[in-house]
């Protein structure tokens, strides 16, 4: 990568903590250079919410296109834009900020990148389809939102803690018209996910080869779409069950990549730019495949 700075560069980045092993500013960085933005993408660790807050405050006087941001901040920031796009409030969480005219414009890529990356590795279209969503924390709300849009008949929450399955459903239900919604404790799910064409994983269970599965192997079917949010590994172990199963599985990269593209999107798209979603792949596969070496794996 050859990043020139000059005296106009514009800023972007990511907001999290940690923020170790991310791979959105080889993947942004990347999509800059093959645009021919003039911006460069770094990352921004913030340990806490005030640090968060000062942050917030000094991409008010930098000359920043906007900035992404990352657990455990999603919701955090929500409150600290000048507006929020109505599917980042409703999913209760922001993870694209856009710098416009000195106001701060939250927005959340990550249901939308879900959706695109189904729709561009399996062929998955949610209209009419029967969904088991696995977890009820952030990236499941935004996940959510974006089902109840694209009017999927019925979303099964199923989730360790009933309860924030439930929270979900009160804060996105009332905007429900053709999407039936319910909240299915994990243990009592076998119905739900057998049944449903399409199974998300959005929890971390499964990260860093634990080897852990976030339910049960034998409750998937053949002819299923099963995708997994998480992408390390690159094939976790729900993804190897869904193989066995016959079932056809969607990794967690695809929506990483949608999720950072459509940032960009927001960025640059006043001026008809749109992210180069090949060149943001390869670097993030590039960036995983030099960490597998460095790990020795
Ligand atoms: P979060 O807000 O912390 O929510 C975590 C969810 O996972 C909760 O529902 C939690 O259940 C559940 N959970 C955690 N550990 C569990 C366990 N051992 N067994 C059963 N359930 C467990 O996290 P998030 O922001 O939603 O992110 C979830 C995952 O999605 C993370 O791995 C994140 O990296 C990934 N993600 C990927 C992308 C992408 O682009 N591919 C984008 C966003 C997020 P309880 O409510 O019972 O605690």
């Amino acid at each position: 990568m050859s990043v020139r700075i000059n005296g106009r560069t514009k800023l972007a980045g990511v907001a999290g903590w940690p923020l170790d092993h991310t791979l959105s500013p080889a993947m942004h960085n990347a999509a800059y250079e093959d645009m021919g933005l003039d911006a460069v993408y770094v990352p921004l660790p913030v340990r806490n919410e005030s640090e968060l807050a000062r942050l917030v405050s000094a991409v008010r006087v930098l000359p920043f296109l906007g900035f992404n941001v990352t657990m455990p901040f999603k919701r955090a920031v929500l409150e600290l834009c000048d507006e929020v796009a109505a599917q980042a409030r409703l999913a209760g969480a922001v993870n694209t900020v856009h710098c416009a005219d000195g106001r701060l414009i939250g927005y959340n890529t990550d249901g939308r990148g879900l959706l695109q990356s189904l729709a561009d590795e399996a062929g998955f279209n949610a209209e009419g389809k029967s969904v088991a969503l696995v977890g009820a924390g952030g990236a499941a709300g935004a996940a959510l939102v974006a089902f109840v849009v694209s009017r999927a008949a019925r979303v099964a929450i199923v989730n360790r803690t009933k309860d924030r399955a439930e929270q979900l459903i009160e804060a996105i239900g009332p905007h429900a018209r053709t999407t039936a919604l319910a909240a299915v404790a994990l243990d009592d799910a076998r119905e739900d996910v057998s049944g449903a064409d399409l199974v998300v994983n959005a929890t971390p269970v499964g990260m860093n080869g634990s080897g852990e599965m976030p339910i049960p192997a034998g409750w998937l079917r053949r002819g299923q779409i099963v995708a997994d949010m998480v992408y390390r590994p690159a094939v976790t172990p729900l993804l190897r069950a869904a193989a066995e199963a016959g079932a056809k599985g969607v990794g967690g990269l695809g929506m990483l990549v949608a999720q950072g593209a459509m940032a960009i999107d927001i960025w640059a798209g006043g001026d008809g730019a749109r992210a180069p979603r090949d060149v943001m792949r390869a670097a993030a596969d590039e960036a995983l495949s030099a960490e597998r070496e460095g790990a020795g794996a």
